[in-house]
């Protein structure tokens, strides 16, 4: 069954990408959406690829002309969600996934309140401070600032976490991989073998292992 909104969301250093490139290496069918940002261009990333690079002034222009599905100020920097990615999936007979912010995905829950919304926790702050380090030490830019913000903005999206289908727990890559496809391929109807797995993840099974990973951020 092809047209179904997959919204991924996860506090930044969690793992998401890193679980979204090897999801699609594994489910065929799925569209990525490529945002808009004016963020910088980060280590390898190519303009078209990972993001449409572009300035606050079209940026801001295209939020005018009702370009975008949503859109949000992230870490200072404006992100948003072509209209034309939901066409573009349908047209091609695919599923759309697309990973942004709390704030981009309460604006599509409003929106399509049928799209299938999918949260990711870092097991810890300290496992997430661990791995905000190491991702910034191998694209050769650490700034303490930029992790700091980056540690206190995940509390504050980790409270929107119930507002979403599904959740799970980025511990284990291999589980949590397993997990997120499972839930794709329930979602679609096509999940023999993997309902349980994906019941689990369900915010409304509030699962002992989704609350202890919460139970970590608890200040
Ligand atoms: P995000 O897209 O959520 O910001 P990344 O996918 O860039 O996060 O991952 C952040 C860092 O954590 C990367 O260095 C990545 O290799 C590492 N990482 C991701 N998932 C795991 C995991 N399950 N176990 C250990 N390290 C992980
Ligand atoms: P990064 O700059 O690390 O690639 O992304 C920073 C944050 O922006 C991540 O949480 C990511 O999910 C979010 N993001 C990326 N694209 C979009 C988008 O189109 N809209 C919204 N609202 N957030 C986005």
């Amino acid at each position: 069954m092809a047209g179904i909104l997959f919204i991924i969301s996860a506090p930044s250093g969690s793992g998401k990408s890193t679980l979204v490139s090897q999801l699609r290496t594994l489910v065929e069918g799925l569209d990525f959406s490529i945002s808009y940002t004016t963020r910088a261009l980060r280590g390898s990333e190519t303009d078209g690829r990972e993001y449409h690079f572009t300035t606050r002034e079209e940026f801001e222009r295209m939020i005018g002309a009702g370009d975008f599905l949503e859109w949000a100020e992230v870490f200072g920097n404006y992100y948003g969600t072509a209209v034309s990615a939901l066409s573009h999936a349908k047209d091609a007979g695919k599923d759309l996934l697309l990973d942004i912010d709390v704030q981009g995905a309460v604006q599509v829950m409003k929106k399509l309140p049928e799209a299938v919304s999918i949260f990711i926790l870092p097991p810890s702050p300290e496992v997430l401070e661990r791995r905000l380090r190491n991702r910034s030490a191998a694209e050769h830019v650490t700034s303490e600032m930029v992790i700091q913000s980056r540690l206190a903005e995940a509390r504050n999206e980790l409270k929107q976490m119930w507002d979403y289908k599904y959740a799970l727990v980025n511990d284990v890559l291999d589980e949590a991989v397993a997990e997120l496809r499972a839930i794709v391929l329930c979602e679609r109807g096509d999940g023999d073998g993997v309902q349980a797995l994906a019941s689990s993840c369900r915010t409304d099974a509030a699962s002992p292992r989704l609350r202890a990973a919460l139970s970590t951020f608890d200040d």
